[in-house]
């Protein structure tokens, strides 16, 4: 069975292959041609989400699904957020937003996140939206060098490490995406 995941980002690509069911077939979006950036015109991580899901199915009409992830953070009233990609700029610098989160919580004692991760799926003409959610704190500077975004600095609930120092196994156990992921499987499965 051939799916899309809607994503340009390799890091997810794999991460997200690695937790699927072998009978599908993962295709990314260079697999099926489109190159251009899937604009992400949402208010909401779920309208984005989906929004990118419908694009591939109208345009290229392939059963598909999209992430779309934000990072919370309780003491900035929940932001990034919807604009987590883009925090520190147009240019989407991990390491630009990293400083940036960094520099904001500098005073705060409150640390406490969450990245929210929803997956809409547009399979056989019907469309479901699956989420997944990891809390826990941000650290007070990087650590670990593996993972991408937010990795260095989020420190999941119940871990001495952050995610950059996990295997992508042990990361994929705990995150919001791993568990949105798990949703989207037992769905396929059915
Ligand atoms: P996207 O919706 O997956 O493009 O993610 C939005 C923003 O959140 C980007 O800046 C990503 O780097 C960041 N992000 C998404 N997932 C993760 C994650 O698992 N760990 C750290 N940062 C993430």
């Amino acid at each position: 069975m051939k799916l899309v995941f809607a994503t340009h980002n390799q890091n997810k690509f794999e991460e997200i292959k690695a937790m699927l069911p072998e009978h599908i077939q993962l295709l990314s979006l260079n697999d099926i041609g489109c190159t251009e950036e899937i604009e992400e015109t949402g208010e909401t991580i779920e309208q984005n989400a989906a929004l990118k899901a419908q694009y591939v199915k109208e345009t290229y009409d392939y059963d598909c699904f999209a992430d779309d992830t934000g990072l919370e953070v309780e003491s900035l009233n929940n932001a990034p957020g919807v604009y987590s990609a883009r925090y520190a700029g147009e240019e989407k610098s991990d390491n630009k937003n990293v400083e940036k989160l960094l520099e904001e919580l500098k005073d705060k004692d409150n640390r406490t996140a969450r990245f929210k991760t929803v997956i809409a799926l547009t399979i056989n003409e019907q469309n479901n939206l699956f989420t997944g959610i990891c809390t826990g704190q941000i650290t007070k500077q990087k650590c670990g060098s593996g993972g991408f975004g937010y990795d260095p600095i989020f420190k999941p609930t119940g871990y001495t490490k952050t995610f950059a120092e996990m295997t992508l196994t042990e990361k994929a156990t705990i995150s919001h995406r791993g568990k949105a992921v798990k949703q989207l499987v037992d769905y396929l499965k059915q």
